[in-house]
C-alpha cells in the first residue's frame, strides 16, 4: 500500500452514494505534510514533461494543485464557478456537472491566464464520472493550450471517468485508485499500481 492508500484505509468514510469522504486529511481539514508528498508525487510521475502551468477547478482542487505547482515551479490556475447568465468574452467557460453536489456549473479562466504557450498538467482531487476533468481539457483546447498530463488523488475506479480520459490518449495518473468500496462494511480495495511509491 502507498502513503495516499494507508491514509485512506486510516481515515477515510465510505458514504451511501458512492461517496469517499476524506474531510479529515483532504476535502476539509488538510494534512499538509501529506499535500507535500502528493505534490513531489506527481512531480515524480510527469518529471518528464515540460510543464509551465497547473491547472484545477475550485473548490478542493486548489490546496492540492497548489503544491503541484510548487514542485514544479510555475503558477496554478484555477477554474472559478460563475454565477453571471452572461459571460464576458475575456474568459474560457465550460460547464461542468458537480457529482457531489448533482448541480451544474459553468466554470470560467480568464483569457488572461491560460493561452497557446501553456502546457498543462490538470489537477483535481477525485475522479468519478469525468465531468470536471472533461471541462477543464475543453478549456485547454478552447485557449490553444497543451495537455501534458493529469493528476488525480483518489480515483474511483468502478465509475467511468478514468476510462473515458486514458481512451481519449492522455496520460491520467491516479495516486490511488479505489476498485470497489461499501458503505455497510467501510470497506475499501485499491487496484495494485506497478508504478506507485511506497
Ligand atoms: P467527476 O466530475 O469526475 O464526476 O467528479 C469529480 C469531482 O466531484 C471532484 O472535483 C470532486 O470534488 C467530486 N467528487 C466525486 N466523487 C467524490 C467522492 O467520492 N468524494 C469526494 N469528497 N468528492 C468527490
Amino acid at each position: 500500500m502507498n502513503f495516499l492508500e494507508e491514509r485512506i484505509m486510516k481515515d477515510g468514510v465510505v458514504k451511501p452514494g458512492n461517496v469517499l469522504k476524506v474531510d479529515s486529511f483532504l476535502n476539509h481539514q488538510m494534512d499538509i505534510s501529506l499535500m507535500e508528498e502528493i505534490g513531489k508525487e506527481f512531480k515524480r510521475r510527469f518529471a518528464d514533461k515540460n510543464i509551465t502551468k497547473v491547472m484545477t477547478i475550485e473548490a478542493s482542487g486548489i490546496g492540492i494543485a497548489a503544491f503541484a505547482a510548487k514542485e514544479f515551479g510555475v503558477p496554478m490556475v484555477f477554474a472559478k464557478k460563475s454565477k453571471s447568465i452572461n459571460i464576458a468574452g475575456d474568459v474560457y467557460v465550460a460547464e461542468v456537472e458537480s457529482f457531489t453536489h448533482q448541480n451544474k456549473n459553468q466554470v470560467v479562466v480568464s483569457k488572461q491566464f491560460l493561452g497557446p504557450d501553456d502546457h498543462l498538467l490538470i489537477i483535481d482531487d477525485f475522479l468519478a464520472n469525468g465531468c470536471a476533468l472533461l471541462g477543464l481539457i475543453s478549456i485547454a483546447d478552447a485557449a490553444g493550450a497543451t495537455v501534458e498530463g493529469l493528476g488525480i488523488v483518489i480515483e474511483k475506479g468502478f465509475q467511468f471517468g478514468g476510462r473515458v480520459i486514458r481512451n481519449l490518449g492522455y496520460q491520467l495518473e491516479s495516486l490511488a485508485i479505489v476498485d470497489a468500496m461499501d458503505p455497510e462494511t467501510g470497506s475499501i480495495t485499491f487496484r495494485e499500481q506497478a508504478d506507485s511509491v511506497r
